[in-house]
């Protein structure tokens, strides 16, 4: 992949991982109005730890959409240094195919 194609690409993924953010974030926000208006005895209210539930898996969402964001940052600084595509632990060239699936990726397959 070169450079210009990897930029494209980790910019659009940077997009989409901020859009999944914000969708999470309203989606949370809900949750929260949710739970406010029903029952607030949440320990008996069948209801209340289905949205309990709701909130933890949104908010696990957002914590791999965060690191996410991360990782596409870290990849977009190796390539303004030109060390994009490169392994992390032992410097081998990241597969093409790997990196168009996981454009972010720092680390070759042996040791991701
Ligand atoms: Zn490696």
């Amino acid at each position: 992949m070169d450079a210009t194609a990897a930029r494209d690409a980790l910019t659009r993924a940077r997009s989409e991982t901020r859009e999944l953010l914000r969708s999470l974030g309203a989606e949370i926000d809900g949750i929260v109005d949710a739970r406010r208006d029903s029952n607030n005895d949440d320990e008996h209210d069948p209801e209340g730890t289905t949205l309990a539930y709701e909130r933890s898996q949104a908010d696990a969402l957002r914590v791999g959409a965060l690191a996410r964001l991360d990782e596409i940052g870290g990849a977009l600084d190796r390539l303004s240094a030109g060390d994009y595509g490169r392994c992390e632990v032992c410097g081998a060239a990241i597969a093409e195919g790997r990196l168009a699936a996981r454009p972010w990726a720092s680390r070759c397959i042996t040791h991701a």
